[in-house]
């Protein structure tokens, strides 16, 4: 068995075991497989083992891996988009995770024009509030709701948050919880579903399952340490 094999066999167990405890189906939360800096030949080992699921951070990065990739595996952005790329992302992605602006919102819709297809994408929320992090501030999100719902080339299927780094995964929990919260209150006065809740990472989805994830997004027990220990985007 190849290493990313017994990676994914971990991860799996590890999403069996925290669905349990959270009384959810396991089928209710899916992974994604976090490739950025490593190569096409590390995608390839992971769907011989069956993950069929990958997410990168970078469009360019991506752009020159995902054709030397198995044709049939679906890509994620996880990462920062910057307005200028979109148009690249929405033909590379089957979701956005990290949509940040209403500009942002406004040329990946102007994308999907060109394209003649929607483009899902999650709102990326900043539950902490953390100067340095990328996403919505909470109060923003309402606004970029009716925004959306006025654009008929994006779909929001949900929203995406990134807690504060630490090493004890109980302190991301409040962060989990409250985009769960949000989601909830956002769902009722907003009439999107927001069915999906991305977060959760190598070291912290289990929390992020119990409290209600619905997309992991694991890089490093997966496929290894990166190189480089890039900024978290
Ligand atoms: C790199 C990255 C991940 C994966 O992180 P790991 O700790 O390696 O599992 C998840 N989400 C985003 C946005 C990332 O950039």
């Amino acid at each position: 068995m190849s290493a990313i094999e017994q990676n994914l066999q971990a991860v799996r167990e590890r999403i069996a075991s925290a669905c349990g405890r959270a009384r959810r189906d396991s089928a209710s939360v899916q992974l994604i497989a976090v490739s950025k800096t490593f190569g096409p030949e590390s995608v390839c080992e992971a769907v011989a083992a069956g993950q069929a699921i990958f997410g990168e951070n970078k469009v360019q990065e991506a752009a020159a891996k995902i054709p030397q990739c198995p044709g049939h595996v679906s890509w994620h952005l996880v990462g920062h988009l910057q307005r200028n790329k979109a148009n690249k992302a929405a033909q590379l992605f089957d979701l956005i995770h990290s949509v940040d602006s209403n500009r942002l919102l406004e040329a990946l819709n102007a994308a999907g024009e060109e394209l003649g297809r929607t483009v899902k994408v999650l709102l990326e929320v900043n539950v902490s509030g953390e100067a340095s992090k990328f996403g919505l501030k909470p109060e923003e999100v309402p606004a970029a709701l009716g925004a959306a719902n006025r654009m008929h080339r994006v779909e929001i299927r949900g929203l995406m948050t990134m807690p504060p780094l630490t090493e004890d995964v109980e302190k991301a929990r409040p962060y989990f919880r409250r985009l769960r919260e949000l989601r909830d209150e956002w769902r009722s006065s907003s009439g999107y579903a927001l069915d999906e809740l991305s977060m959760g990472m190598s070291h912290d989805f289990e929390v992020a399952i119990e409290e209600g994830a619905t997309w992991i997004r694991v890089g490093t027990a997966l496929f290894g340490t990166r190189a480089k220990r890039e900024a978290l985007e």
